[in-house]
């Protein structure tokens, strides 16, 4: 579904991302970990161009998308739902107008019909009330359940999350994934998350350092490997734990 060949990109003097290579079947669920500033975020923003890759392929569908003009880009983007690490929100807009501007711009559904699928959008994430509130007045959880809502509103086969759900506690947090299941379970999944149920239910994990693939398996596969994987995973593992006990999170 999606092939990335030979991807680099440079910020700058700065290589951010060296030679990626990697294949996503259709319905398969990747998830991605590595430390903070090891380009994972900058991989998810090219899979979808809005980085533009320094050099390389990217084909979605059997499709180069690497040179996509505007009109190509916005029907990439329609195929392709993305929860960003910062959300994105205008904050100049309410809560409903957030997730309802992109579908109604583009033409896919009428005012109407938006309203509608938001609220229902809203309920489902546990948001019914804050339709007209503003971002300023969400806590971070909260904004990024409008985030996945307004995910959802594309139903897009596939989902891209970056840490999206690291602002919420792990009750929320299980909470949003048994109301995303359906969604989760149809879709092409790609995540950023170094939570330990994401890492034991991916069919590939992939782990990044350095702007480079380290390592790439499942959970079964890379804890019986020499590498960074294993050492991740206990710290998570230790995070998750006190996580449980404690409660609220700030990752
Ligand atoms: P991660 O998501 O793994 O934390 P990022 O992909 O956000 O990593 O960043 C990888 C590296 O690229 C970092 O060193 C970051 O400072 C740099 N970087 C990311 N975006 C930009 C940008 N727009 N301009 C310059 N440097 C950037
Ligand atoms: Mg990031």
């Amino acid at each position: 579904m999606i092939d990335v060949k030979h991807l680099s990109k440079s910020f700058g003097e700065v290589e951010v991302l060296k030679d990626i290579n990697e294949t996503i079947e259709k319905g398969e669920k990747v998830v991605i970990v590595g430390p903070s500033g090891s380009g994972k975020s900058t991989f998810l923003r090219c899979l979808n161009l809005m980085e533009k890759p320094t050099s390389g392929d990217i084909f979605f569908e059997g499709e180069n998308i690497t040179q996509a003009n505007e009109h190509e880009m916005n029907k990439l983007r329609q195929r392709m739902g993305m929860v960003f690490q910062h959300f994105n929100l205008f904050p100049h807009l309410t809560i409903k107008k957030n997730i309802t501007l992109a579908p109604v711009k583009l033409g896919l559904m009428t005012a109407n019909e938006a309203d509608k699928k938001a609220e229902e959008l809203l309920e489902r994430v546990g948001l019914p009330d804050k339709a007209d509130e503003y971002p300023s007045r969400l806590s971070g959880g909260q904004k990024q359940r409008v985030a996945i809502a307004r995910m959802l509103m594309k139903q897009a086969p596939v989902l891209v999350f970056d840490d999206s759900l690291s602002a919420v506690d792990t009750e929320t947090d299980n909470k949003i994934r048994k109301e995303l299941k359906k969604e989760m379970e149809k879709a092409t999944v790609i995540m950023i998350s170094h939570r330990i149920t994401s890492l034991m239910q991916a069919d590939c994990i992939i782990v990044m350092d350095k702007g480079e693939i380290q390592q790439m398996g499942t959970h079964e596969e890379l804890i019986h490997q020499e590498g960074p994987y294993k050492d991740i995973y206990e710290i998570q593992m230790n995070s998750d734990i006190r996580l449980m006990e404690g409660g609220a999170v700030c990752e």
